[in-house]
């Protein structure tokens, strides 16, 4: 299978070519050129297997040049009851628990991993994808992360041979919890580097480093972003193990799924399998009040504000969308020329118009929600009370959006994107209880911490990179 960038310009590649490289050189996403279709026989098969079986019949279906060999052990290492236990009870049974609510509400609980959110699934797997792909060569990896993408990814590289990593996030904007997750990992493939400033300040610092070819080729950077294809592969296979499970159990054609939403990763993940099949009907995204994506999909117009609002949902405090552009290249039939120029608007103009193509995304399904911090708190407390279930801020946002667009009857699914005690202090101010923690974290904020402050400054995170690597 080829993968191509959304910008059009940048050599095609294989599955293993996109993990290494990350952002194409043209400063695209990379897509396979041809969504592959699951037939309806597949889709029933997926129905009666456990998660890592449809884990390795996605995987194959996108990386048909990795033996298939490599790619069952893999899978058995990540999606195993080891690696994901929910951390609270001990209950491993499954490694994707889909807990049913009241109302026809379904949660995806896909945030049992090390560092409690969800992005523990795809990076673990990326983490041992690398380590394959790279064959004893060495990488560094750059990242930027609102939070929850640095811990997990801290933890997928931990002890994967030849790996390093330089991860960038906001100094004092993510929960004190996360900030511990990553910095308290003293090691020496493990460099946290803390900017004065945004996450979004933090990714074009990021992306800034990757468009300078030649020193991405000297110092073999590699990202885990959800830029990074392999990660959107591997979140596909929520959608698609859960949607077929669900309409197996509840004997419907079908299911709604609504998310919380920050870059686009996870959405697009669930665009893409109901691209390749799956039963999805109506697919919501729900931001916070950094509402860009819920404004271009009321307005057709892509314009990230300057300022970023502090909200309860800090992985969601996010103004420019990165995976938009691969929704962009699938809404325009991959018409690169399109993409290009948009995303020249995009850095001349500060902004783009979509207003041609907000029809097609209505007829496959596809809107958007805003939610306050007021109804995201007032969604936590109701469904406590409801359901005796705590939800983090972040859940609750896509939680509240799916109360807005449940129907009667169409279970609606929403994925758990984070544990509650993450986020601590929100969940006990709205909920008067405390969310418990697992032993493995009690007490991590007071662990000795390393990490590099600096400004945003492609230049001196470069520094960092040419000392350390
Ligand atoms: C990353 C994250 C999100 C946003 O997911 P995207 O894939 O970036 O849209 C939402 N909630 C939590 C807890 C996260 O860590």
């Amino acid at each position: 299978m080829n993968y191509i960038s959304t910008r059009g310009f940048a050599d095609k590649t294989n599955f293993s070519g996109t993990v290494l490289t990350g952002l194409a050189s043209d400063g695209g996403l990379f897509m396979p050129s041809r969504i592959p279709v699951f037939s309806e026989a597949n889709l029933r098969a997926f129905s009666r297997m456990n998660c890592a079986d449809v884990a390795f019949c996605v995987l194959r279906a996108f990386a048909p040049e990795i033996a298939t060999r490599a790619i069952r052990k893999m899978i058995q290492e990540v999606y195993n009851p080891r690696v994901f236990t929910n951390a609270i009870d001990g209950n491993n049974s499954a490694v994707m628990p889909i807990r049913e609510l009241s109302k026809d509400r379904y949660l995806l609980e896909i945030s049992n991993g090390p560092t409690l959110s969800f992005k523990d699934v795809a990076l673990q797997l990326l983490g041992l994808l690398f380590e394959y792909v790279l064959c004893g060569k060495s990488l560094n990896i750059l990242g930027a992360t609102s939070g929850d993408t640095g811990s997990a990814a801290i933890h997928g590289v931990l002890g994967r041979k030849g790996i390093k990593i330089f991860m960038l996030h906001p100094l004092g904007r993510t929960s004190p919890l996360q900030a511990a997750q990553m910095c308290s990992v003293i090691s020496d493939q493990v460099f946290n580097i803390a900017i004065h400033g945004t996450f979004d300040d933090g990714q074009a610092v990021v992306k800034s480093i990757f468009g300078d070819a030649e020193f991405k080729q000297k110092y073999n950077l590699g990202a885990v972003n959800s830029i990074n294809w392999a990660r959107v592969a591997a979140q596909v296979v929520y959608y698609i193990y859960a949607s077929t499970h669900v309409v197996k159990d509840v004997r419907r054609d079908f299911v709604d799924v609504a998310i919380g939403a920050g870059n686009f990763g996870n959405t697009i993940s669930c665009i893409i399998a109901k691209r390749m099949g799956a039963p999805i009907r109506y697919i919501t995204a729900a931001t916070n009040s950094n509402d860009m994506l819920h404004r271009v999909t009321q307005t057709g117009i892509y314009r990230p504000s300057k300022e970023v609002i502090v909200t309860a949902s800090p992985s969601m405090d996010i103004q420019g969308a990165s995976n938009f552009e691969r929704y962009v290249h699938l809404l325009t039939n991959g018409d690169s020329e399109r993409v290009r120029t948009l995303y020249d608007n995009l850095k001349h103009e500060g902004e783009y118009d979509i207003s041609d193509l907000l029809q097609t995304m209505r007829d496959e399904g596809f809107s958007s929600e805003r939610v306050s911090e007021g109804e995201c708190f007032q969604t936590m407390q109701d469904v406590y009370k409801s359901d005796d279930y705590m939800l983090d801020p972040h859940t609750s946002v896509g939680v509240c959006a799916a109360n807005r667009k449940r129907e009667d009857g169409v279970p609606i699914l929403i994925p758990v994107t984070a544990q509650p005690c993450k986020f601590d202090i929100d969940v006990e101010k709205n909920l008067g209880v405390k969310a418990p923690r697992p032993a493995s974290l009690v007490g991590i904020e007071d662990l000795p911490q390393k990490y590099i402050e600096v400004d945003p400054d492609p230049q001196k995170v470069k520094e960092i990179i040419e000392m350390n690597a």
